[in-house]
């Protein structure tokens, strides 16, 4: 069989100075989920140089590439995602909304461009098969949930992230397997997975009284604070093997300072490793948020919405990468099977309906979502991503898709179809009214579905 990784890599090379530049560019350009349009004409843009015709999502950013070898096999899924976080203390974001790559997608997408130039060597395309479809996806980040609502409300959004909404769309029908490398630890490396999530908005409605006489007043402030010691006294019953994770703030205080405050929202996540840890601890959360609203005489609107699942690895997928990886680095800038991540992904949503490999390379210093974020070697973050990305599509597919096709035969995948994907998230989610004061004077609480 022809070996022509080392002609993938060669055509990398010949690209690197569009690659290179595509990282400033982004990087100096950042935005923010759900509204990554100039990111999406920059690299339109490049796509177009390269030959390809990408096809738009339309009304949210966000696209995708085809690249067909003529024979039949299987679809390889490559994503790089577009978002940048909001870190307003970071030098370098932009000064009017806070955005700023540190979370390094600006090099996923990179390294996407740099996958699409791999195979504009024809010759290679002609020693594989099945076909190879890329994505640039927007909004892995949830960061503005507001944006999300609107979008959700106008019936353009049926998700909370990028990768649920073109599993929503039909974009990834047909596509048999899909990997993606994200910023991470000097070298090339994966993990065993990710925690997954649920997302949480809470509206206290209390009575509000003017601050001088409070006595007729029900604070919904105190409803709400409450609600957090009683989480935080929850905490140590949490745990630590299903790594679960509880964060809050508080995005509505009340009205007016001279006013007892009667409507206060709290917005959270809940990560845990399983699906099972997360509704469990969901639950212990709700009853101390009830519990609290009823304690105050107040009342509380909850309303969970699933994030993300937790992320299932392709043990098959992981080895294409890392052979290929060998032939980029060293072993000892290789590293296998860290421990899985307390961190969440949409990714863990595609790994719910095909197999999937979310791999990490360096590049980077100072923690995610920091303002000590930074770039420190881009060659590695751009070039010998863009190889090591390439190089496996390339090894899954070469010939008669062997190694695609050992993916597919072992592969394990919980759902059978988007649909019944969607289903799931359906029924964890939850809205309504917790606290009831009835007639005969008892308090019901309600806060979860069944
Ligand atoms: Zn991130
Ligand atoms: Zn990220």
């Amino acid at each position: 069989m022809n070996d022509f990784t080392s002609r993938v890599f060669e055509a990398i090379e010949r690209h690197r100075d569009m690659l290179l530049d595509a990282e400033r560019y982004i990087w100096r350009h950042p935005e923010l989920g759900f509204r990554e349009y100039k990111t999406q004409e920059y690299l339109l843009e490049q796509y177009k140089k390269l030959g390809y015709k990408p096809v738009l999502a339309g009304d949210i950013p966000g696209f995708y590439v085809d690249i067909l070898t003529g024979r039949p096999g299987p679809c390889v899924g490559v994503f790089g995602e577009l978002d940048a976080v909001c870190v307003p203390a970071h030098a370098e974001c932009d000064k009017t909304t806070g955005a700023v790559h540190a979370c390094g997608h600006h090099a996923q997408s990179v390294r996407l461009l740099g996958t699409a130039a791999a195979f504009t060597d024809k010759e290679v395309l002609e020693d594989m098969c099945g076909s190879i479809r890329l994505f640039a996806v927007p909004a892995e980040e949830i960061v503005d949930s507001a944006v999300i609502r609107e979008l959700q409300e106008k019936g353009v959004l049926h998700a909370m992230q990028g990768k649920q909404e073109f599993m929503y769309r039909g974009y990834l029908d047909g596509v048999d397997m899909a990997i993606m490398l994200h910023g991470g630890p000097n070298g090339f490396s994966n993990n065993t997975g990710c925690n997954g999530s649920l997302s949480k908005k809470c509206t206290f409605k209390g009575k509000a009284v003017h601050a001088a006489s409070p006595f007729g007043g029900r604070n919904a402030l105190y409803a709400a604070t409450n609600a957090l010691a009683a989480v935080n006294s929850l905490r140590e019953t949490f745990s630590i093997k299903n790594m679960v994770r509880f964060n809050a703030i508080i995005t509505k205080g009340g009205t007016i300072p001279n006013q007892i405050a009667d409507d206060v929202t709290v917005e959270g996540m809940v990560r845990a490793l399983t699906v099972e840890a997360l509704v469990s601890v969901n639950e212990k959360i709700n009853r101390a948020f009830a519990a609290a609203a009823a304690a105050m005489g107040c009342t509380v609107t909850i309303q969970d919405s699933f994030g993300c699942f937790p992320r299932k690895e392709d043990r098959n997928l992981q080895d294409v990468l890392h052979e290929t990886a060998h032939l980029v680095y060293s072993p000892e800038l290789i590293h296998r099977d860290y421990p899985p991540s307390a961190g969440i992904t949409d990714m863990g949503d595609v790994s719910m309906i095909m197999p999937v490999c979310h791999a990490h390379i360096g590049g980077s210093e100072g923690g995610g979502h920091t303002y000590e974020y930074r770039m420190t070697n881009r060659e590695m973050a751009c070039i010998d991503g863009s190889k090591i990305q390439a190089g496996a599509v390339y090894r899954l597919l070469r010939g008669d898709g062997e190694r695609a096709k050992k993916v597919l035969a072992e592969a394990e995948v919980p759902f059978p179809s988007v649909k019944e994907y969607f289903a799931a998230r359906e029924k964890y989610a939850f809205f309504g009214e917790a606290v009831a004061y009835n007639a005969d004077g008892t308090v019901t609480l309600r806060y979860h579905n069944c």
